[in-house]
């Protein structure tokens, strides 16, 4: 037997899966290199696959994506659940401790599988995961970030869930200072300002996660043509109302505009929320990683624009929001996301 550190090796060439492998100088033994793999057992070059979410990220199709970059279906799939799974990681850990100052609250109608319409009575009573699902957002009006997502149903179950989220990402005061505040003038302190819609679960949402420290108020858009398709509905009217610490001409302030525009954003970007198209997600799992792929590209990577009609761009959304640095690539999101660094 020959006793070797292995002390000299040299290139061997690489084995089926192109890993470099070596040999050693001295004893001849070679072995393959190990190499990290950001996306687990899939064996898609990782360039080929970074491109292939990169265009999906940009709001082009499955199958364009198929036909451009070689990847099967399939694999682009399991590539989104892969890549979206790290993402909503990635932002849960992030979006804490956020200092936000006016929250926009939506939620926007999309299916999964098969329209409500078309579902048999046991799958309406039984299925949470096909026909109607609405994707929760809200965004700050200032800053522009998204700090968190909900997909499901439209039931009072998930606003409350949604809220409590959000109110568990924003920076509150500490337990014993509350306490004091109660008993000071101005009363408590709000952390945050909020604007929903009329959905009628949102105020016991509202309260359950908040508290008192929150000014809230509700605003009904009301429309001419809402049921018309192909037609873009005519605002006839609006009626806002303060629901906690908004009173007189502060009412004004209630606005739901730029959570509006966000769904917007979203239907351009995720092609399968593209309307009067052949898109719809298959399935919930799908939805969630693309979703959740979109909410990380938003706050990350996308510029949005100044008030105004300059057109020029501000910074991204977590930058305006204090948690990154600069505007990051493609490249640098597909890095931070994928290879965390150890703490
Ligand atoms: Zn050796």
């Amino acid at each position: 037997m020959i006793c070797c550190s292995h002390s000299q090796t040299k290139r061997f060439g690489f084995d089926r899966n192109r890993n470099p492998r070596v040999r050693c100088l001295h004893c001849g033994k070679t072995w393959t290199i190990r190499q990290p793999r950001p996306l687990g057992a899939m064996r898609v070059p990782v360039e080929t696959a970074k491109l292939a979410l990169r265009l999906l990220t940009e709001g082009m199709s499955i199958r364009a994506t198929e036909r451009t970059t070689g990847i099967h279906r399939d694999t682009l799939c399991k590539l989104i659940v892969r890549f979206g799974d790290a993402c909503r990681s990635f932002l849960d850990e992030r979006m804490r401790g956020l200092t936000l100052s006016h929250l926009q609250f939506d939620e926007q109608w999309t299916w999964v599988g098969r329209k409500q319409a078309r579902l048999t009575v046991n799958e309406k009573a039984e299925r949470h995961d096909v026909g109607d699902v609405y994707i929760w957002t809200c965004i700050d009006q200032k800053t522009k970030l998204m700090p968190s997502f909900l997909i499901g149903k439209r039931s009072a179950d998930n606003a409350r869930r949604f809220m409590r989220d959000v109110a568990g990402r924003l920076t509150f005061p500490k337990p014993h200072v509350s306490d004091d505040q109660s008993y000071l003038r101005p009363g408590y302190k709000p952390v945050t300002q909020i604007s929903t819609d009329g959905f009628n679960a949102y105020p016991e949402a509202v309260d359950l996660a908040f508290g008192p420290y929150v000014k809230y108020g509700v605003i009904i858009k009301e429309y001419r043509n809402a049921r018309m398709i192909y037609t873009p509905s005519e605002m006839v009217g609006t009626k806002r109302t303060g629901m906690r610490g908004i009173e007189g001409r502060n009412q004004r302030t209630i606005c739901t505009s730029h959570v509006e525009r966000l769904n917007g954003t979203q239907r351009v970007f995720l092609k399968r929320l593209n309307r009067l198209t052949l898109c719809f997600s298959k399935k919930l799992r799908n939805l969630e990683a693309a979703f959740a792929m979109f909410a990380a590209y938003y706050n990350y990577c996308w510029q949005t624009r100044k008030p105004g009609k300059s057109g020029q761009k501000r910074g991204t959304a977590a930058m305006m929001a204090g948690i990154a640095g600069h505007v990051w690539s493609f490249d640098e999101l597909f890095a931070a996301v994928l290879f965390p660094k150890p703490e």
